[in-house]
């Protein structure tokens, strides 16, 4: 294309919201074949919020709760913001907390008063030896109704699952139909348990999805599916999505996002819609196809 078609180009991309960093880009954009998807604030909002609680030894919710918000008050995830939330709602009081620490993938562990605390996934009690006995079964089924469970122990016991809910973006179902009808492949990648990951795939129209990728295992995907032949577009908002943004063949960042997403990708949905992906791609057939 000539230095003024592909400006044309960028120019509609534009007026969609579509912020195309440079022309090259844009060029890319038209020989796309693959496009990995982030689940967590790209396919749903990236606001969670908490949707039950499921005590083990009985107790009261808002003890549990307390605890739990005060660890998490050390966290700057999107599930720690949930948890604070929900506490500060019921008007339940926030402690601090010591020792704090987070692991990427898995969750946090710190002391609030004298207690020990862990709270995360499977992953997380399996490493601490924390055993969960019936309330595996009872996690999953929260999880296939797209709720995200977490675990929560006091003092190296089980205490309580707490299940948040991240609602889809209202138009992904539409934006994610227009890609499968350019032709495109679709993968999701999420850090998020398998029966989540696979509800919210099929809520959405996908097929093929990765559940449970550690960060850092997010690139490697990008790096097989172009060793398989795809040319492949990848989507995120997120600090640990930013490595496979910039190993992508193009690189799209959620415009709500984290700036360390912005800043790795070649173009940004001002909107956060996903529709701005096939509004790029196919504004970039038309600019290839035009003139050549
Ligand atoms: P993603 O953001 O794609 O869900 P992460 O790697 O950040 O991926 O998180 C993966 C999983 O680790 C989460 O689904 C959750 O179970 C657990 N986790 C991570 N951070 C926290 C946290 N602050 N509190 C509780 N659980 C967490
Ligand atoms: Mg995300």
């Amino acid at each position: 294309a000539t230095p003024m078609s592909v400006m044309v180009g960028v120019g509609k991309a534009a007026e969609a919201g579509v912020l195309i960093r440079n022309g090259e880009a844009l060029q890319t954009a038209s020989k796309l074949s693959a496009m990995v998807l982030d689940k967590t604030g790209t396919i749903t909002l990236g606001q969670p919020k908490v949707t039950e609680i499921v005590l083990v030894d009985g107790g009261l919710e808002e003890d549990v709760l307390s605890l739990a918000a005060s660890l998490e008050s050390g966290s700057e995830h999107p599930l720690a913001q949930s948890i604070v939330e929900s506490a500060k709602e019921r008007g339940i009081s926030v402690e601090q907390v010591e020792s704090f620490s987070a692991i990427a993938g898995h969750g946090v562990s710190g002391t609030v008063g004298e207690h020990d605390l862990l709270f995360g996934n499977e992953r997380l009690m399996d490493k601490h030896g924390i055993s969960l006995g019936d309330y595996v079964a009872k996690s999953q089924a929260m999880a296939a109704r797209a709720q995200t469970p977490m675990y929560f122990s006091i003092d190296g016991k089980l205490a309580a699952i707490i299940a948040v809910e991240d609602p889809i973006k209202e138009d992904s179902i539409l934006a994610i139909n227009r890609l499968k009808e350019d032709g495109i492949r679709i993968v999701m990648l999420t850090g998020d348990n398998r029966e989540t990951a696979k509800a919210v795939a099929a809520r959405v129209g996908i097929d093929e999805y990765y559940a449970e990728v550690l960060p850092g295992q997010k690139s490697e995907k990008i790096s097989e599916l172009q060793a398989s032949g795809e040319i492949v577009g990848m989507t995120g908002d997120g600090i640990n999505d930013a490595p496979a943004l910039a190993l992508a063949n193009v690189g799209f960042a959620v415009g709500t996002g984290t700036d360390v997403a912005i800043e790795s990708a070649d173009i940004t949905l001002m909107r956060g819609s996903l529709h701005g992906l096939a509004d790029a791609i196919e504004v970039s057939r038309a600019t290839m196809t035009n003139i050549k």
